[in-house]
């Protein structure tokens, strides 16, 4: 048996396998372990300070060192440490904090189910929905639609309707009967010489040519991020969602968007949903919901799906799904802390704000030599590196040169993400005009060092 040392380094090596890494690779680099944040900053254990540019996982509104967060954590432990909401029971943090969401999200959504994890989220989001059309005497009407790069987690269920080779590979997923749609990604998807608006119309007849040929009397539901994030950064073309919305409404399939990224704020709009003029069924929040302080997810649905799921636990004697953890007390007082907090500061507006500095600076790149793509919409963005500008063509395997630039972007200070080639930024929300440049100014410099290194 190993020996754990008493350097973290070698005991994580020695004990731990870590979510998305490749594990023999790090056996030989290690980790990097962070020990302090402070603001959009962090420092790691040799005291080496970074601008968390990613924002953690794409989820720290209000950044590393939000003293009322850790506040009301505390009042919450010290008051109520844990209870639970089976069987009846209730709190007034998740209480309070249902109601908050109610109230912020747009018209229609007027219930919640808290999980801990979005991919929990989704996971219930699936079986809801089964449960509800089981209740409704459409048994058949099962199917999702999603889309290929889509990304919704990793569970069993949530897993299948992500549309990401490397959460499929060797899990033997998907296992729920899900069709991935075209990715709607001009720069990538479009054809030679096809406008965004033909882009889109294709997407669309696509859509309705699967849901005519599957049958609409067999499919449940719809899932997208508003803007496809962990994928790659992918705001869709012009007229996408209506046109979706549009289909769902037509052939009664429940429309359910994954805002664990674009919720609260990080568009420069409250929701994804309303930055592109759409309204769901179900929406999936998470992540910034508590700025990851705590785990912590929220499923918001209509009263209309609620109805059903109600009527048929009064038939059966339950709606027999939770989580010990489901919203959990310290969780969802953190939450509605941090929620009053984005209201308080007017942190979307920042976003909004600090969104279009970003976005302006960084499309700077654009004649970059490396980049292929500059894209995204307020705090959120992605820079798609690649071999030939003209051709698109990309780099040889894809991911290598993105790797390099990720490790660059240490080197400068930066932490980054990169999809592939794709070099994702997602600051907190609470950045200046100074962070911002500043992160522009270290893109650059990472840029600049990465083509260095491939010429
Ligand atoms: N949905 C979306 C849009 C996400 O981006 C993520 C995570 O990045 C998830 C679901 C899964 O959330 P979790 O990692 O909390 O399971």
């Amino acid at each position: 048996m190993t020996k754990l040392s008493n350097s973290l380094g070698a005991a994580d090596i020695a004990t731990a396998l870590h979510p998305y890494t490749n594990a023999r690779r790090h056996e030989e680099a290690g980790p990097m372990v962070m020990r302090r944040g402070d603001g959009v900053r962090v420092e790691d254990a040799q005291g080496k300070t970074y601008i968390e540019a990613l924002a953690g996982l794409w989820s720290v509104a209000v950044g590393f060192s939000e003293p009322r967060l850790v506040e009301a954590a505390r009042r919450q432990m010290e008051a109520l440490p844990y209870y639970h909401s089976f069987a009846h029971k209730a709190h007034e943090p998740a209480i309070r904090l249902g109601e908050k969401l109610v109230e912020m999200t747009p018209e229609g959504l007027d219930r919640v189910f808290f999980t801990n994890s979005g991919s929990e989220a989704n996971d219930t989001v699936v079986k809801m929905v089964w449960y509800m059309n089981n209740a409704l005497g459409r048994p058949e009407k099962k199917k999702f639609l999603a889309r290929t790069k889509g990304y919704h987690g990793i569970t069993v269920a949530s897993g299948s309707l992500t549309g990401l080779p490397a959460n499929h590979r060797d899990f033997d997923l998907p296992v729920i009967p899900v069709t991935h749609l075209t990715c709607p990604h001009h720069y990538r998807f479009g054809r030679d010489g096809e406008s965004e608006a033909d882009f889109t119309a294709r997407l669309l007849a696509e859509a309705e040519e699967v849901i005519e040929r599957e049958g609409p009397e067999t499919i449940a539901a719809f899932i997208g991020e508003p803007l496809m994030a962990a994928g790659g950064v992918m705001p869709p073309p012009e007229g996408y969602w209506p046109g979706i919305e549009a289909l769902c409404r037509k052939h009664d399939i429940l429309l359910v968007s994954d805002e664990v990224i674009c919720g609260f704020g990080r568009l420069g709009s409250p929701f994804g949903c309303t930055h592109y003029g759409f309204t769901p069924d179900i929406m999936v929040t998470s992540k910034q919901l508590t700025s990851s302080y705590m785990p912590l997810a929220a499923v918001i649905f209509s009263e209309k799906i609620y109805d059903a799921i109600a009527d048929n636990s009064a038939k059966i004697g339950t709606f027999g799904h939770g989580f010990t953890g489901s919203g959990h007390p310290v969780a969802t007082a953190v939450g509605l802390e941090n929620l009053a907090i984005i209201e308080e500061r007017d942190l979307m507006g920042n976003a909004a704000r600090m969104g279009a500095r970003l976005q302006e600076g960084l499309r700077r790149f654009a004649g970059h030599e490396l980049v292929g793509e500059v894209r995204g919409t307020g705090l959120i963005a992605g820079l798609e590196l690649v071999r030939d500008k003209a051709t698109r063509e990309s780099f040889d395997p894809v991911g290598k040169v993105g790797t390099l630039a990720f490790e660059i972007a240490h080197e400068e200070g930066m932490v980054i993400r990169n999809v592939g080639d794709t070099l994702a930024l997602c600051p907190p929300l609470i950045v200046t005009e100074a962070d911002v440049d500043e992160i522009v100014a270290r893109m650059g410099r990472i840029l600049d060092r990465t083509l260095e290194k491939v010429k």
